[in-house]
Order: structure tokens, then sequence, then C-alpha cells
């Protein structure tokens, strides 16, 4: 049988495009596309002309049975996004479920991915990380997603698009406070920035230069000061206390 191999692709710098997946997409029978005319454009810059076929949200259930086909017949296919590793807020991920439950092999070829390269530059805590994918677009329901995440102490993580940017960093603000934010905007591409503050002071800074709020968009919250846990000299100490304690209540 075949293999499916899931290709990252640069998320605006084609150079971060690695020369293993340059070679597995040179190599693959077919190579199946979020948006085919996007992808086209990463195959001429490639030199390639290799047969494609459309694979997003609306026709991934459908695709399965007819690349599980193809992959038993012995080709190798290729699974891309728009941009960045495909599943990450991208389609494949029904594609995957339904054919490593039928046994077949997928190999991932890693590369760029957005929330990856933000965390690695932001200067926020890395060992634990919550990635929420994008917010909920309409208002109350993003403010009761802000709530619910509110208390979580690890760093939070979102994608998020230049229409809601503003919108979004309003209900930041409502719901939690002056906690530090960092925003990367437009990574690997020729307008890079990385914009850190609170949310109200960053909303200023795109009032004072309405280019902050183009692009593309990673954003990243600090999580909650870590709640008053007892330390372990305390637990020792609280331990030692009681068995005193109780030592008198016998005597
Ligand atoms: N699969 C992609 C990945 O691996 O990162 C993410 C795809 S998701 C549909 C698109 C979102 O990812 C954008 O709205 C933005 O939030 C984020 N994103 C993608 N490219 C970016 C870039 N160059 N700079 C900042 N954010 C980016």
């Amino acid at each position: 049988q075949g293999t499916l191999y899931v290709v990252a692709t640069p998320i605006g710098n084609l150079e971060d495009l690695s020369p293993r997946a340059a070679r597995v997409l040179s190599e693959v029978a077919v190579i199946a596309a979020e948006d085919t005319r996007h992808t086209a454009r990463l195959l001429r810059h490639l030199g390639l002309a290799l047969p494609m076929l459309s694979l997003h949200e609306h026709n991934e259930a459908a695709r399965v049975a007819q690349l599980d086909v193809r992959l038993v017949a012995g080709e190798n296919i290729a699974l891309v996004s728009d941009a960045g590793t495909p599943l990450i807020s991208d389609p494949g991920f029904v594609l995957v479920r339904e054919l490593r439950a039928r046994g077949r092999r997928i190999v991932p070829v890693p590369g760029a991915c957005a929330l990856v390269a933000a965390l690695s530059a932001a200067g926020l805590p890395t060992d634990r990380f919550l990635f929420q994918g994008f917010l909920p677009a309409k208002g109350g329901a993003r403010r009761l997603r802000l709530e619910g995440l509110a208390p979580r102490e690890e760093t939070l993580v979102f994608y998020e698009s230049p229409h809601r940017i503003r919108d979004t960093l309003a209900d930041i603000a409502d719901v939690l406070g002056g906690r530090r934010v960092v925003l990367a905007r437009e990574l690997t591409k020729a307008f890079e920035t990385f914009l850190d503050g609170s949310a109200e002071a960053l909303l200023v800074r795109m009032e004072q230069d309405p280019d902050q709020a183009r692009g593309e968009f990673v954003i990243m919250i600090a999580g909650a000061e870590p709640r008053d846990a007892p330390e372990a000299g305390d637990v020792e100490a609280d331990a030692l206390l009681g068995a005193l304690l109780a030592e008198d209540v016998g005597v």
C-alpha cells in the first residue's frame, strides 16, 4: 500500500519549505490540497506540475474512500493546506482519522506552523500552553469563551483574522484586564511584527498606526497567576504539627 504524507508548507516565506517536503511533493502521485489554485502557485515555484484534487471541509468526508482506493493501489499521496501544517485549524482531520482507522500508513513531514513560530519568539512561558484555534466570531460567545479560559494558568494561544483583531483585543481587555498580550503579525513575511503589552495598549497602538491591524495574527496571552498552592515545606510542617498535637491529646 501507499503512504499519505501530511506535508507542512510555508506560512509566508517560501524558503521555509523543507528540502524533504519539496522532494516528497515531487514524488507523490497526487496532491490533496485545501485550495488547488493556491497550491498551484507553490508547485510553480518548485517547478513541479502534478495532479491535484481539492480537499476542504465540505468534501473531506467524501474524499476518504476515493483516496483510500488509491493508497490501496500503491499510490503515494500528499496532503497540504493553504499555509502551515495541515489539520492545525485547517482541513485533514477527518481524512487522517479515517485512514488511520483503516490501518493506512500516514507520515508527517513537519515544517512551518504559525502558533509554534509565534510562541518560539514571544517570550511568554512555553512549557505549558493552551492552543484554542479561532475564538468565536460573535462577541457574546467570544467573551464567554474568554471567561471560561480566565482561570487557566497556561499561556493562551489563538489564531485571529484582521477583520476581528480589534474586537477581540477589546474583549480580552474587558475579560482579562491587564494581562500581558503578545501579538505576532505576518510571521516570516516582509512586515513581520511582534507587539507586546496589555490589550488596551495594543489597541491604542493600532489607533495610532492602522497598519498594525492588517495581516494575519497569532494572539498569545499570559496565563492566570498560579493559585495559592501550599508549598512542600508548609505541608511537612503541618503534618509534624498535626502529629505533635495528636500526641498531646493522647497524654
Ligand atoms: N495551518 C496553519 C498553521 O499551521 O499555522 C494555520 C491555518 S489557519 C486557517 C490561518 C490562521 O493562522 C491565520 O488566521 C492566522 O491566525 C494564523 N497564521 C497563518 N499564517 C500566519 C502568519 N504568517 N503570521 C501570523 N499568523 C499566521
